[in-house]
C-alpha cells in the first residue's frame, strides 16, 4: 500500500484524480493496519484459553486418570475456558458483522419505547435479584431507523455490563428521552465505576480496565466495541460517565425518525 503519487501541483483533472487516488490509498493503509492489529489482538486473546486447556489436559494425562479431584477440577476449568472461547469467537463475529452494517442494506423503523421495554422485561426474568427501573414518556413514541435486532444487541451489552460490574448493588436505571432530534437511552448502574482516564478506552477492542476481575466475570473487552460500531453505523453516538465506587452511566443517542418522514416512506398512515 505504499503506491502513492508525489508532487501533485497542477490544478487540472488528472491532479484531482491523483489526489483522490492518494486519499484512497491512505484509507486502505489505515484499514490494513487496523485489521492487522485486530488479528494480533484476537490471536493473543485466543491463545490464553488454549494454553490453560492444554495445561489441564496435561494434568489429566498425568494424574487425572487416578485422582478424581484432579479429574473434576481440570474438567471444570477446561469447560469454563471452552465457554469463554466460544463467547469470544461469537463476539468477534458480531464485531465483524457490526462493521458491515449499512443503512441502505435493510431498512427498519424501530419503536424505541417498546424495544427498550421488551429487553428490560427479558432481562428482569434472567436477573430477578435486580431492581430495574425504566423511565420514559409513554405519550411520545420515539422511533429510529435501526434494525430492532441491533438495538437489542446494544442494550443487552449495556445491561450485561451493568450486571457484571454491579459490585453487589443490584439496581439499574434506564431512561429514554428526546433531546433535540435525537433519542437518548441511558443505562445507569451503581457498581464499581470506571476511572476518568479509562472512560474513552473502554470502547476500544479488547480493552478491559481490570483484566483479572473482568476475566472472573467472563468479559473479553469486546462488548462496548460492538455496541459502538453498531451505534456509529446508525449515525448515533455512545459515551460513558462514571464515578469510581458510585457507578456508571452509558448514554446512546440515535437520530429520531420524524412521523412525517415515516409516513412518506411507508406511504400509508401509522396505526
Ligand atoms: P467486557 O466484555 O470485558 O465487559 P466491554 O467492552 O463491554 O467488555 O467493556 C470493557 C471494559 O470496560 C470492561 O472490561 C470493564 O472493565 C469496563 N466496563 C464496562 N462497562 C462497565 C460498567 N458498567 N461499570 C464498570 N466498568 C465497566
Amino acid at each position: 500500500f505504499k503506491a502513492r503519487v508525489k508532487n501533485i501541483d497542477a490544478e487540472d483533472e488528472i491532479s484531482e484524480l491523483l489526489t483522490i487516488y492518494n486519499d484512497m490509498m491512505r484509507r486502505m493503509e489505515v484499514t490494513f493496519e487496523q485489521q492487522k492489529h485486530f488479528v494480533e489482538d484476537a490471536s493473543h486473546e485466543l491463545r490464553t484459553p488454549v494454553q490453560i486447556i492444554e495445561g489441564h489436559l496435561n494434568l489429566l494425562n498425568r494424574w487425572g486418570k487416578d485422582d478424581p479431584e484432579v479429574l473434576e477440577e481440570s474438567l471444570k476449568a477446561s469447560l469454563f475456558e471452552v465457554n469463554r472461547m466460544k463467547k469470544l469467537v461469537q463476539e468477534m463475529l458480531d464485531l465483524s458483522r457490526a462493521e458491515q452494517v449499512s443503512n441502505t442494506a435493510e431498512l427498519q423503523i424501530t419503536n424505541l419505547n417498546e424495544a427498550v421495554e421488551q429487553v428490560k422485561r427479558n432481562f428482569e426474568i434472567l436477573h430477578d435479584d435486580f431492581n430495574i427501573t425504566y423511565d420514559y414518556n409513554p405519550d411520545i413514541v420515539l422511533r429510529s431507523l435501526i434494525l430492532r435486532n441491533h438495538l437489542e444487541q446494544i442494550l443487552i451489552i449495556l445491561f450485561d455490563n451493568a450486571v457484571k460490574y454491579s459490585n453487589g448493588l443490584s439496581e439499574i436505571n434506564i431512561t429514554l428521552e428526546q433531546i433535540g432530534n435525537r433519542a437518548v437511552i441511558k443505562v445507569k448502574d451503581h457498581g464499581v465505576g470506571i476511572d476518568p482516564s479509562e472512560l474513552d478506552k473502554v470502547f476500544n477492542r479488547f480493552y478491559r480496565v481490570d483484566k483479572a476481575r473482568t476475566r472472573e466475570v467472563g468479559g473479553n473487552g469486546l462488548g462496548l466495541a460492538i455496541a459502538k460500531q453498531l451505534v456509529v453505523s446508525y449515525k448515533g453516538t455512545i459515551s460513558a460517565d462514571s464515578v469510581v465506587g458510585e457507578g456508571t452511566t452509558v448514554s446512546v443517542s440515535l437520530p429520531i425518525m420524524e412521523e412525517e418522514v415515516i409516513q412518506t416512506a411507508r406511504k400509508k398512515p401509522l396505526k
